[in-house]
């Protein structure tokens, strides 16, 4: 099953994404992750794109289509996978049916979680995320026991250099204007699935299950 997860900065993908790999055999692929551990290896990718996430930029589709490519031929991926964070506008779209279309893949659906934007913008200032293992928390709905320190394994917790607010502001604008575009190009090949982001996780997860299980039957 592949599936792409939609949504502004801050809906929730990510934690979404996790939920739905318990259920569903299938491995999650964040872009932004990627980049993230491009601009930790301190590659010559990662320096490049970092100039471009610190301003809530998108990093060039071609840069991204690459490394996303040679991720989805990993073995790991034969089972299928979910996007979080690609695509970001329709030409990444088009890229991504060329990319599936060469590599015997079919896209089955797209998750499209919807979320208010001044409630992004208090998520996002105040999301906080383990050094280790990459576990979310939030200073106000999902705070940790101790103050900076991941509960699972005690690693340290940190804020994202672009979770600043001009920074969400920013992100948030290239997500109007480029990437919500991509509701209607899904819808148009009737694969969307909407769903209400601003309830509770648990609450948000059960209902995606429920309409992904409905949906690839
Ligand atoms: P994210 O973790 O998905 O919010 O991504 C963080 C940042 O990485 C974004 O603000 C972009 O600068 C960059 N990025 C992630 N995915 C993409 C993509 N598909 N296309 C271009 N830039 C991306």
């Amino acid at each position: 099953m592949i599936i792409i997860l939609l949504g502004a900065p801050g809906a929730g993908k990510g934690t979404q994404a996790a939920e739905i790999i318990k259920d569903f055999d299938i491995v999650p692929i964040s872009t932004g992750d990627l980049l993230r551990e491009e601009v930790k290896k301190g590659s010559d990718l990662g320096i490049n794109a970092k100039t471009y996430m610190d301003k809530g930029e998108l990093v060039p589709d071609e840069v991204i289509l690459a490394m996303l490519e040679k991720r989805v031929k990993a073995p790991d991926c034969a089972n299928g996978f979910i996007l979080d964070g690609f695509p970001r506008n329709t030409a990444q779209a088009d890229m991504l049916k060329e990319l599936f279309s060469n590599n015997g893949m079919k896209l089955d659906c797209v998750v499209n979680i919807a979320v208010d934007k001044e409630s992004i913008v208090k998520r996002l200032s105040n999301r906080l995320t383990c050094s280790k293992c990459k576990e979310g928390y939030n200073r106000v709905s999902k705070p940790p026991k101790e103050d900076g320190v991941c509960d699972k394994c005690g690693g340290s917790l940190f804020q994202r250099d672009d979770d600043k607010e001009a920074t969400i502001r920013n992100r948030l604008n290239v997500y109007d204007n480029k990437t919500a575009p991509l509701i209607d190009y899904y819808k148009k090949e009737k694969l969307i699935i909407d769903i209400d982001g601003s309830k509770g996780v648990l609450d948000i997860y059960s209902d995606i299950k429920d309409k992904l299980s409905a949906f690839v039957k």
